[in-house]
């Protein structure tokens, strides 16, 4: 959220600290414009005018007796500086490579021993003003390669002759005197961690593992405390298809014992017994982390007083990281309220007691349903909980079956948990309502979160009417999920979706012994998976198990066995076999039971029923973080009237306006 909405930023943090954690940390902040990260959104320090902003964040912080944190960074070559139009430093001349975009037609220039000094100047100025605003450590961020501490340190980036290039103890010169230059400043009252790469996963060029132990040996004193993580990004915060809890926990053994200075890794360590472990085990004395907090800021507190099946388990989706990508505010698919503090006054923990004794029944335990009826259920409301299947949880059941998806059952398996502790929720399981039945329930209000189909005519993004298929069997993504299986051997893949569930269902039919071809009209498989960073293991993983990927094309029609694909730039058409067909294009909501109740809207008086209202996949499919969100929506926004529609305000942050040329 960033700069563009502070305040809602600082009551976020302001969570956190409330969840029990011993020091909350900001994102990232900008010490200078020559460093901005446009277009990812983060907070500023660039001067005095963004001390307020600053003061909001600490401010929250403390009041919950957690220490503040501010993450300095300057992210040299890693930015493109869009918004500022300065020219990017580095120790090189060198084309940019930005966290958003690799490919930004800018490069940074070579700094000399001017920019060098300026630079240093700028990080105790901001730390000053980080010491201003009231927060107690200031890091020195040099991880991840986009910081411009470690593109110094990296034999790939930095092939200077001077005093700042060469060996590792000039390399390193430029980190030494930035922690020490902001020790000079603000060490009298604040700590000064130094956040470091302890491997370089991208390339592994920049540094080995000797040199990482011997850069931890040259500073090993300066700082006062050494918090360590992967370089880059996407490769210190994979997902769980990708990686498990404490993937990078190979590269912790041994860094610490070069220290007498306390130490804090993040790794997505998830489960508290995992937490325990890593400090056990003499890893680490902290624990970090960045999602399992933002799918739970409560875990310590549920941690201290023995609540350990309430903690609410990250699942490694990185939707939360998909915000930055997007430039959106964050949200998280296992806690509603991310992001959504200030703007909806939502709690991860509280929410607002029921105002009457209204009954709801909720249709569909499905991500929508569990979250509203528990929801609702925490509220206080009678609430009658409908499922067709004898297992709770929906497309969360299904999917997390498919290959590398296991841990997404954690969504469902968190909210039956507490559902299971409310008297106030009664479960109908294996039981299909139809509208007869649902008026027989007696409910006054019904909430229709009944999901939805996937398409078998082809319509979708590309296609606006059913795509042409003679004599070749058609599978949907539900057909594969309920255990229909082609019977060929070479299939024809055709994602129209391009988020996750195609590359998935190619992985998974590859396994099963197909051949296929992955057809998609963007330039990669899975494009969306971009901004949850997956791209790219997604594209190693189909092109190491073979799959064929045809990018470019889309499908445009079948006649037997021979599926005709057609470049979306030239219009040329290519054929290739197809002994079945997967569609992975629109799906439909399954609304038909809102229809029914709306059609005997008549007798609604005489079954006391009052309100209907489909959300979620049954409303308009999405993402399961927006399922959950639309379940935890109805529950907060819910009173006995009549349910909110499309007309309800957004609360925003605005700008403040300049002085009128
Ligand atoms: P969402 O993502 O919106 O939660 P899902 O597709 O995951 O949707 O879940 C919808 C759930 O609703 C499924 O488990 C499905 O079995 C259930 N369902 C659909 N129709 C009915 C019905 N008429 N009665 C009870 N349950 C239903
Ligand atoms: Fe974890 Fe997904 Fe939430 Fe991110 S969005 S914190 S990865 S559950």
């Amino acid at each position: 959220m960033g700069h563009r909405d502070p305040t809602a930023l600082a009551v976020m943090r302001g969570v956190k600290a409330e969840g029990g954690w011993a020091v909350v940390c900001t994102e990232q902040v900008e010490v200078h414009p020559i460093s901005e990260m446009t277009p990812l959104v983060e907070m500023r320090l660039w001067d005095d005018a963004d001390i307020p902003a600053a003061v909001c964040v600490a401010e929250l912080i403390h009041r919950h007796g957690a220490l503040a944190g501010c993450e300095l960074g300057h992210n040299g070559m890693s930015v493109s500086n869009f918004y500022s139009r300065e020219v990017p430093v580095g120790p090189r001349c060198l084309p940019i490579s930005a966290v958003t975009s690799a490919v930004d037609p800018v490069q940074a220039r070579r700094m000399d021993k001017d920019d060098i000094r300026t630079v240093r100047r700028w990080h105790p100025a901001a730390a000053l003003r980080a010491r201003t605003a009231g927060f107690d450590l200031v890091y020195v961020n040099s991880g991840l390669l986009q910081c411009i501490t470690d593109q110094f340190l990296s034999r790939l980036l930095n092939d200077r002759i001077d005093d700042y290039g060469g060996s590792l103890e000039n390399r390193v010169r430029l980190l030494r005197e930035m922690i020490e230059d902001m020790k000079n400043a603000v060490g009298d009252r604040c700590a000064v961690p130094v956040r470091l790469s302890t491997a370089d996963l991208t390339t592994g060029l920049s540094f080995d593992r000797a040199e990482v132990e011997d850069l931890i040996g040259l500073i090993a004193d300066l700082p006062d405390l050494f918090d360590f993580h992967l370089a880059g990004w996407e490769y210190d915060s994979r997902t769980s298809r990708f990686a498990d809890e404490g993937h990078g926990e190979e590269f912790l053994k041994g860094p610490k014992q070069l220290t007498s200075k306390p130490v804090v890794a993040v790794g997505r360590y998830t489960s508290p017994d995992a937490m325990v472990r890593i400090v056990r085990q003499g890893l680490v004395d902290l624990v970090g982390a960045a999602r399992p907090l933002i799918a739970d800021p409560f875990l310590p507190r549920k941690v201290e007083e023995g609540r350990l099946d309430d903690v609410r388990e990250c699942i490694g989706c990185s939707i939360c990281v998909s915000g930055d990508y997007t430039m959106s505010p964050i949200r998280c698919t296992q806690n509603p309220s991310m992001g959504e503090e200030l703007r909806r006054g939502w709690h991860p923990e509280r929410i607002r007691p029921k105002t009457s004794g209204a009954r709801v029944l909720v249709v569909g335990a499905g991500p929508a349903g569990l979250e509203c009826a528990r929801a609702l259920g925490q509220r206080g409301y009678p609430v009658v909980l409908a499922e067709t299947s004898d297992v709770l949880g929906g497309r969360v059941v299904r999917e997390a079956a498919l290959p590398g998806l296991g841990a997404w059952i954690r969504v469902r398996d968190h909210r039956v948990l507490q559902i299971d502790k409310m008297p106030n929720i009664e479960l109908y399981r294996a039981r299909r309502l139809d509208a007869a039945e649902v008026q027989e329930v007696g409910a006054a209000h019904v909430v229709i979160a009944t999901g939805t189909r996937w398409r078998r005519d082809g319509i979708g993004r590309r296609h606006f009417t059913p795509i042409s298929v003679q004599g070749t069997p058609v599978l949907t993504p539900d057909d594969l999920m309920d255990g229909s299986r082609p019977s060929g051997r070479r299939i024809v893949l055709f994602d129209d979706d391009h988020y996750y569930i195609g590359g998935v269902l190619a992985e998974l039919l590859v396994k099963e012994g197909h051949e296929v071809d992955l057809v998609t009209t963007a330039s990669e498989p899975s494009t969306w998976t971009r901004n949850t960073m997956e791209q790219g293991f997604i594209q190693a993983r189909l092109l190491e198990m073979g799959v064929t990927l045809r990018t470019h094309p889309s499908l445009e029609r079948v006649e037997q066995d021979m599926a005709t694909l057609r470049c979306v730039f030239t219009g040329c058409e290519e054929r290739v076999p197809a002994d079945a067909l997967v569609l992975v294009t629109a799906r439909i909501p399954d609304d038909d039971l809102a229809h029914d109740l709306r059609v005997r809207q008549a007798d609604w008086a005489a079954a006391g029923l009052h309100s209907v209202t489909a959300i979620a996949d049954a409303l308009a499919p999405a993402t399961i973080a927006h399922a959950v969100y639309e379940g935890r929506r109805y529950a907060e926004e819910f009173d006995d009237g009549p349910v909110p529609t499309l007309d309800r305000p957004l609360r925003r942050e605005l700008p403040a306006l300049s002085p009128m040329p």
